[in-house]
C-alpha cells in the first residue's frame, strides 16, 4: 500500500488576492521502503501531468513490468501496516514559498536540459516533489505568477515586495523563499533587497535544469533555500540567493553561464555561505544598506520609472541614445572597460536631460567618479548594468538630482 507523506491542502486565496495558497502539512514519516514507493508515485503523477514522453513511458513501464514479474514468480509477501508518525519540523513557524515560474517550474522532453517550457509546474507541484521540506519547517506556498523570468515586470516586483512586507508581520512566518527563473533572478533579488522591510530571511532560488531533465537541480535548490529561510543565521542578512549548495547576497549575485548548474555566482565577491546536508553556514555579509534599513518604499506604487540600459560596442550609432532617452526616465550605459565609450557617445550623453548612470559591460570591477567621461553622469560603483537599472528606477521614485543619486549608488 502506498502512503503519501505529504498532503497538500488547497486553502484558496486566503491571504492575497489573485494568488493561490497551498499548505504543506506534515504527517507520516516514511520508512526508506515507503520513500522509494512514494518517489515512484510522485514521479508517475508528475510525468503523467507533464504529458509523458517516450523515455518516461519506458521508465514507468519498467517499474510495472518488474512488479508483474515478481508477483508471477514469487509468493506475495505480506507487508505489515506501518503506523503513521507525524514529522515534527526542526523549526517552529512557517516558511512561505512564493512561486513565480522559471526553469525550476519547467517541463520538457524527459531527460533533456534544453528546449523546455519554463513556468509550467505550480507551487504545489514544486513542494510536493520535495517531501523533506516538511522536516525543516511548516510550508505554505503562494503562486504569484508562472512565467519565464524574462517576463517579470516592475508590477510583479512591487506585488512580491508588498506580499512579503504584509506576511512578515505575521509572527508565525519565519522566512520566505521565492522560486524564480535564473535569467533575471539577480534583478528581483536586488529589488527586494532594497524594498522589503523585514529582517526575516528572504531567499531566492531557481534551477538551471527543468524538472523533467536528468538530475534536475530544482528540488535540492528548493530544499536548501527552505533550510536557509528557516535559519536564524540568515536573519538580518538581506535578501539571499541559494543555488547549488552556495549562498550569495542579493547585491553580489549574478548569472555567469547559459547552461552550467553553477550558473549563479558572485564573481570576484564570492559566495557568503554554504548549505551542507540541510545545515546553514554563513560566513560573510554585505556592508551596504538593505531591507529594513533601506529608504525605498514601494507600498503605494503601481509601477516604477522607466530606465533603459544601452550597451556600447565599437562603432555603435549614438543616435540610439537619443531614442532611448526620449522613451525613458533614466539611462544606464554598459560601457567598455571602466565605463568608457566613443566621442560620438560622449557628445550625445553631454546633452541628455535625464540621469545617466555609467556601468561596465565587463562584469567585474568598480567605476568611481574619476572614471566618468561626462560631467554630471553617475558612477555605478561595482553594480552591473542590470542592477544599476534596478537602483536607478528606485532612486528616480525619490529624486532626479544626479548628486543625490550618486550618493545612493555608494550607499546601496
Ligand atoms: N529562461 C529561464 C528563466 O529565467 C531560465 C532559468 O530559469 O534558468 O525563467
Amino acid at each position: 500500500m502506498r502512503k503519501n507523506i505529504i498532503s497538500l491542502i488547497l486553502t484558496g486565496s486566503l491571504l492575497l488576492s489573485g494568488c493561490s495558497l497551498v499548505t504543506l502539512e506534515t504527517n507520516p514519516k516514511p520508512t526508506a521502503a515507503e520513500e522509494t514507493q512514494i518517489t515512484e508515485e510522485t514521479t508517475t503523477v508528475k510525468e503523467t501531468e507533464a504529458s509523458v514522453t517516450e523515455t518516461t513511458t519506458a521508465a514507468v513501464e519498467t517499474t510495472v513490468t518488474e512488479e508483474t514479474k515478481t508477483s508471477e514468480t514469487e509468493p506475495v509477501e505480506t507487508v505489515p501496516e506501518v503506523t503513521s508518525v507525524p514529522v515534527t519540523p526542526k523549526t517552529t513557524g512557517k516558511v512561505v514559498i512564493l512561486a513565480t515560474g522559471g526553469t525550476i517550474a519547467g517541463v520538457g522532453d524527459a531527460g533533456k536540459s534544453a528546449g523546455y517550457r519554463p513556468g509550467t509546474l505550480t507551487a504545489e507541484d514544486l513542494i510536493s516533489a520535495v517531501p523533506q521540506l516538511a522536516e525543516v519547517a511548516q510550508i505554505e506556498a503562494i503562486q504569484v505568477c508562472n512565467v519565464n523570468s524574462d517576463d517579470i515586470t516592475a508590477e510583479v516586483w512591487i506585488e512580491l515586495a508588498n506580499k512579503i512586507n504584509e506576511l512578515a508581520r505575521d509572527p508565525d512566518v519565519r522566512g520566505f523563499v521565492i522560486t524564480h527563473g535564473t535569467d533575471t533572478m539577480e534583478e528581483t533579488a536586488y529589488f527586494l533587497n532594497l524594498t522589503v522591510k523585514t529582517d526575516k530571511p528572504v531567499v531566492i532560488t531557481g534551477s538551471m535544469r527543468p524538472s523533467t531533465s536528468i538530475s534536475a537541480d530544482g528540488p535540492m535548490n528548493l530544499y536548501e533555500s527552505v533550510c536557509v529561510a528557516a535559519s536564524n543565521d540568515a536573519i538580518g542578512k538581506g535578501v539571499l540567493v541559494v543555488f547549488s549548495d552556495l549562498i550569495y547576497t542579493a547585491r553580489s549575485v549574478t548569472k555567469t553561464s547559459t547552461y552550467d548548474v553553477m550558473a549563479i555566482s558572485a564573481r570576484e565577491n564570492g559566495a557568503c555561505g554554504v548549505v551542507r546536508d540541510g545545515e546553514v553556514f554563513i560566513y560573510e555579509g554585505t556592508t551596504k544598506r538593505h531591507t529594513s534599513k533601506s529608504e525605498f518604499d514601494v507600498s503605494s506604487l503601481k509601477t516604477l520609472p522607466k530606465v533603459s540600459v544601452i550597451y556600447f560596442s565599437v562603432d555603435m550609432d549614438p543616435e540610439i541614445l537619443k531614442y532611448a532617452a526620449e522613451h525613458s526616465d533614466g539611462l544606464v550605459i554598459a560601457g567598455a572597460g571602466a565605463g568608457e565609450f566613443s566621442e560620438g557617445y560622449i557628445e550625445v550623453i553631454k546633452k541628455l536631460k535625464i540621469p545617466v548612470v555609467i556601468s561596465s559591460r565587463i562584469g567585474d570591477g568598480i567605476i568611481i567618479p574619476d572614471n566618468l567621461l561626462v560631467e554630471g553622469t553617475i558612477a555605478a560603483d561595482n553594480l552591473p548594468p542590470q542592477k544599476a537599472a534596478v537602483l536607478l528606477r528606485l532612486a528616480l521614485t525619490e529624486t532626479t538630482d544626479a548628486a543625490k543619486i550618486q550618493d545612493m549608488f555608494f550607499e546601496y
